[in-house]
């Protein structure tokens, strides 16, 4: 059960116990190159990103934030951005007043404004949020803790008799960050709905504890994410470990995952995985499944891996079309096995599967649907048939949105794919 919150909207996107837990993610482009910022907040939207971040480091990059919006808006992207402010977030917002307007959300890391004069500036940020009705999120990293804040407790913590660990401090600290800040928001006038919290660290016990105590002391939406999570399967699992056992507590209203890209990478893979782990935990659906088995001394070729890619990729190509023409698609379970040792058994728990034949065995793939045996497919062109039969079903089981144009035909990525299928 979630852990229960006031929601907070931010540019219509409601951020809430009472709502699906957001995916948001964050460019890595300079975002005073306009051009380049807007290609790549599209091509994280597209991949499924409700929100989006961008930096707003300097003035450069205020000026740029109109644009960016302006931008996207022309090429029919209505994702709403937000802002990233470190340092001289006071100064940015109030000398670009275009930039505060354009941003859906000020993020705001308490750890980096002001210094000496920490709650005057953190106020002049609230102040300009509050007269463009914005949101903010009070975003703690412990990479850049309230180093005044800190201290003061750690030397609190020395005179007890009993002293407490470091890190125990430390988190606490983080947790004590957030809460003051919200508070000296709401003191100076911000809506308490208005406020979503976060408090990042990089490893996963720690991102643990210190959500579990923030979630108790609060009901602010939380933004969760391992910060630095790192590279490829590292930063992966590392993610996944984190946030999939405070999601599973009900902790968690929106969602990134902090993947550094290789170089060249492709930046939207933060927004697959944030999708995937909300998809394997039961709580949104986003993409048609496809269940597949690993493989064994049973099967000697690559033929249903690729296969079951194969698929995967065609239901990833298809969702941008499904996702407004066959509402309900995105919750479809496909399986695809390597044997019949559990393939008919996987299959028939699947929406629609293929069991392929393993060495040895005959060559003849039962196909089931809805747990049904619906035809067994022979010969050369299993791939293709068993493609057919999946359109078939999307087709026939996923009533047409009224939203979609009657009468207007789409290109079908089927007829294309079977004429470039690989696999034979
Ligand atoms: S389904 Fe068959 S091929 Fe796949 S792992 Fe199991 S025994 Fe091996």
């Amino acid at each position: 059960m979630r852990r229960h919150t006031v929601t907070a909207a931010v540019g219509g996107v409601p951020i809430g116990s009472g709502h699906p837990i957001v995916v948001q993610s964050m460019t890595n482009t300079d975002t005073a190159d306009v051009d380049a910022t807007v290609h790549q907040c599209a091509a994280l939207a597209r991949a499924g990103s409700e929100l989006v971040r961008v930096t707003v480091n300097n003035e450069a990059a205020a000026a740029a934030v109109p644009s960016i919006v302006e931008g996207l808006d022309r090429i029919g992207v209505a994702v709403p951005i937000v802002g990233d402010f470190h340092y001289n977030g006071h100064l940015l917002l109030t000398r670009y007043p275009a930039c505060a307007r354009a941003l859906a959300k000020y993020r705001i890391n308490p750890g980096n404004v002001g210094g000496k004069r920490h709650d005057e500036h953190f106020r002049a940020i609230i102040e300009v949020a509050l007269a463009e009705d914005k949101p903010v999120r009070i975003g703690v990293n412990w990479g850049s803790l309230d180093q005044s804040l800190l201290t003061e407790m750690m030397d609190a913590n020395a005179r007890r008799p009993d002293p407490r660990d470091a890190r125990d401090v430390t988190m606490e600290a983080m947790v004590e960050s957030a809460l003051q800040s919200a508070a000296l928001a709401e003191a100076t006038g911000m809506a308490h709905d208005r406020v979503v919290l976060s408090a990042k660290v990089s490893g996963v016990q720690d991102l643990v504890d210190v959500y579990r105590m923030l979630a108790v002391r609060c009901d602010h939406p939380l933004h969760l994410g391992l910060t630095e999570a790192g590279l490829g399967a590292k930063g992966i699992i590392a993610s996944t470990a984190g946030l999939s056992i405070l999601l599973q507590e009900g902790i968690g209203d929106t969602i990134r995952v902090s993947l550094t890209p290789a170089p060249g990478g492709d930046r939207t893979e933060e927004v697959r995985v944030a999708q995937q782990v909300l998809q394997s935990l039961g709580l949104r659906s986003f993409t048609p499944q496809v269940t597949s088995c690993p493989g064994c001394g049973r099967t000697t070729s690559t033929f249903f891996q690729e296969m079951a890619q194969q698929i995967q990729d065609y239901l990833r190509a298809q969702m941008p079309v499904w996702r407004s023409d066959r509402p309900g698609v995105e919750a479809m379970t496909v399986a695809v096995m390597g044997c019949v040792v559990n393939g008919p058994g996987e299959s028939k728990h699947a929406d629609i599967g293929i069991s392929l034949p393993g060495t040895f065995e005959e060559p003849k793939a039962p196909v089931f649907v809805d747990g049904r045996l619906m035809v067994t497919l022979k010969g050369d062109g299993i791939v293709p048939e068993f493609l057919a039969i999946l359109e078939s079903y999307v087709t026939s089981r996923y009533a047409v949105s009224p939203a979609s144009e009657p009468g207007v035909a789409r290109s079908s990525p089927l007829a294309s794919r079977l004429e470039s299928s690989p696999i034979r």
